[in-house]
Formats: C-alpha cells, sequence, structure tokens
C-alpha cells in the first residue's frame, strides 16, 4: 500500500511538472494568487505609447512599488485556473510600455478577476514571446488587406487584441 501511495504521489508530481514545462515552452509564467490593496491603485487616464514598436495601450491602472509602476488589467470575469495566454501577453505589452514611458522596468504585472488577482514575472522570456508575436502581427498587417470580419466577439477573443489596429473589442 506505501508503495501504492508513492507511486501516486510521483505520478502527481510528473503531472504537475510537465504541465508547466509546457506552459514555461509557449512563454506563459504560471502566475501566483496575491491579495490585492485596491486603495492604492492609481486610474491611468492616457494611452501609453511605445514609438518604436508602434505599440499603444492604455491599462487600467498602475500601483507604485518603489521606483517601479507596475500595471494592473482588470477583467471582468472570474479568476481561470491560470491565466489566458491572450490576456498575460497584454499585459506583458502593458509591463512594456510602463518600461519605456518610465525608464523603470516593472518586475511583474497584475491581472485582476472579480474573485482573485495574479502576479505574474514579467520575465526576459515573456518579453521576447511579446517581441515576435509584435513582428509577426507587424509582417501579417505589411501583407494583409485588412480585418476579414465585422466580429467585435472575435476581436475579444483574440490573442492579438492588445496590438491590433483594427481591433472591433
Ligand atoms: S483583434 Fe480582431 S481584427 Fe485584430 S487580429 Fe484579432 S480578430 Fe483580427
Amino acid at each position: 500500500m506505501p508503495a501504492l501511495i508513492l507511486s501516486l504521489l510521483m505520478l502527481g508530481v510528473l503531472l504537475i511538472l510537465s504541465s508547466r514545462r509546457r506552459l514555461i515552452k509557449l512563454g506563459i509564467p504560471a502566475g501566483r494568487l496575491i491579495s490585492l490593496d485596491t486603495s492604492r491603485f492609481i486610474h491611468v487616464t492616457e494611452p501609453l505609447y511605445d514609438s518604436n514598436l508602434g505599440l499603444t495601450g492604455r491599462p487600467d491602472y498602475l500601483v507604485q512599488r518603489g521606483r517601479s509602476r507596475i500595471p494592473v488589467e482588470v477583467k471582468s470575469g472570474r479568476a481561470p485556473q491560470r491565466p489566458h495566454r491572450s490576456h498575460v501577453l497584454q499585459l506583458a505589452a502593458y509591463c512594456r510600455l510602463v518600461e519605456t514611458t518610465t525608464g523603470e522596468r516593472p518586475a511583474y504585472g497584475i491581472l485582476k478577476y472579480a474573485d482573485s488577482a495574479y502576479k505574474l514575472q514579467y520575465t526576459h522570456a515573456l518579453q521576447k514571446d511579446l517581441l515576435q508575436i509584435l513582428e509577426t502581427i507587424r509582417k501579417a498587417q505589411d501583407s494583409s488587406p485588412g480585418r476579414s470580419h465585422n466580429s467585435p466577439s472575435r476581436c475579444r477573443a483574440c490573442g492579438y487584441l492588445s496590438s491590433c489596429d483594427q481591433s472591433l473589442a
């Protein structure tokens, strides 16, 4: 019996490790659930802009942490088991915009859902992932005749939403 329990425990650990590896390979940090003091949120009124990347966007809030400003993106739904890739990339884009406009790289960003919040490290791997996707979008836009649909819901579910200049969402 102890051997069976040990095997089951080992299987559980292997499954956790393999799913973490898959996520890391995809450039998606697992994130950490945190509690938040929302009274310290600073509302962002003007969009942030990175002229080198042609990237613009406005996080819902910023939080001052030492010399850094941490972007906060608010989602109205309940927190998924892991943050969606599109949400992570949107937050990464805000981290990049904060770095460009303030000169200070935020170590992480926050995805706040209705019932909890994730702290997501703004790693160099995530930044690389973001830059690759922006480059892919830029190439696609250069050769693309433009948006091929009129569906806002399709844009809302799209992984390129945060950087697409033809979005309907
Ligand atoms: S956000 Fe909308 S228009 Fe832009 S790439 Fe996605 S689906 Fe197409």
